[in-house]
Parts: C-alpha cells; sequence; structure tokens
C-alpha cells in the first residue's frame, strides 16, 4: 500500500511537491482543509512565502488543526514549511507552528545569494539512509538554520550550516529538493512514515 501524504496546497510550490512525492511512490493529496488531514500517514508544508501561509493558516483557521496534526503524524517542511515548522523565527520574528526544536532565520543569505543550486555531499547519517552521492540542491531566499535542538539530526549541511534536518518525528529542509530529479530526500521522509 503507498502511503498517503498530504501537501499543503494553499500558497506556494505545492504541484512540483506533488510530482515528486508520486515519483518517490506515495500517493499525494492536496490538503486546504482540517477535513482533508484526515487518513494521511504525513504532510509536506511546500516553500513559497511563510508570511503568507501563515497569514492563509490563520484566516483559515488551520493553524491549530496543522499543530495537532504534527503531534500524531510526521510533517516534512521544505523552505517557507521549514520556517513555518521552526520553533524560533527571526529576520523578521514571526509565529510558526512551533513543531521542531529550531532556530531559523529567514532571507538569511542576502540580496547575492537570492537563488542557486549547488552539489552537496551528504553527511554519513544521510547516506546511510538514503544513498551516497553529492546531491543537487536549490536555494530560493533560503533561510539558515541557526539552531538545532539536542535530538536534531543534521543531514546535509551547505557551508557549513545545516540544511536538511530531522528532529523527532519531522523533517525541515532549507533548499527545494521537489526542484531537483534526485528523489532521496522524499525518499528519505516517505521511510519516516
Ligand atoms: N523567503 C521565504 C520566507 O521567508 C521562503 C522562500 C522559499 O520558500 N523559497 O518565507
Amino acid at each position: 500500500m503507498p502511503k498517503r501524504v498530504g501537501v499543503l496546497a494553499l500558497q506556494g510550490d505545492f504541484e512540483a511537491h506533488r510530482v515528486a512525492l508520486e515519483r518517490a511512490g506515495a500517493l499525494a493529496l492536496e490538503v486546504r482543509s482540517e477535513a482533508e488531514l484526515a487518513g494521511l500517514d504525513g504532510l509536506v508544508i511546500p516553500g513559497g512565502e511563510s508570511t503568507t501561509m501563515l497569514r492563509i493558516l490563520k484566516d483559515q483557521a488551520l493553524l491549530e488543526p496543522l499543530r495537532n496534526f504534527g503531534r500524531q503524524r510526521p510533517i516534512f517542511g521544505t523552505c517557507a514549511g521549514a520556517i513555518l515548522l521552526a520553533s524560533e523565527v527571526a529576520h523578521p520574528a514571526q509565529e510558526s507552528l512551533g513543531l521542531m526544536d529550531l532556530a531559523v532565520e529567514r532571507n538569511a543569505y542576502g540580496r547575492q545569494l537570492d537563488s542557486r543550486v549547488v552539489r552537496l555531499v551528504p553527511e554519513p547519517e544521510f547516506a546511510r539512509r538514503a544513498g551516497p552521492g553529492e546531491l543537487e540542491a536549490v536555494f530560493i531566499r533560503a533561510p539558515i538554520i541557526r539552531r538545532v535542538g539536542p535530538r536534531a539530526l543534521v543531514l546535509l549541511r551547505y557551508q557549513g550550516d545545516p540544511v536538511l534536518v530531522s528532529d523527532g518525528p519531522h523533517l525541515a529542509a532549507t533548499f527545494h529538493p521537489e526542484l531537483a530529479a534526485d528523489p532521496r530526500v522524499h525518499k528519505l521522509f516517505l521511510e519516516m512514515l
């Protein structure tokens, strides 16, 4: 039976995640309401604009249902989604789901590094779980993870900073694995379900 994975489809690049999840072998379902969270094995919060996503989540009274979902099931947040999962958000500060013990600084690479594609050498833990070999990573106005909690596992780094981290059941990436052809990050998330 394929895993049933929701993709929060309020704003951002949810369509690319739907395609990447299906490529990794999951059944991907767009989520726009509390009712659509029922029966899912996990959820992806895509990249986009975290302030806008947060505003829509509040307008639709979805913030608390998402938090409750995250207390029971794994969530994978990419870029804006990682910002929403973090416990501390700076530059500027904003409210979040607080499901992962992480401090993030938004738009932290500055103007010159608005967007870039790099190759990452996996940490041993990533290589062991997801497979060896360099991984292409697309960064778009990315946050930097400034602190990880004691339970966190750093799976990928860029310039020394964590860019793929798990904390308990959840996974956060500051880059966009849904925009590259390599399915390893989505497969890793499916293994966590
Ligand atoms: N800069 C965006 C934010 O702060 C995130 C960008 C992205 O998701 N690619 O929400």
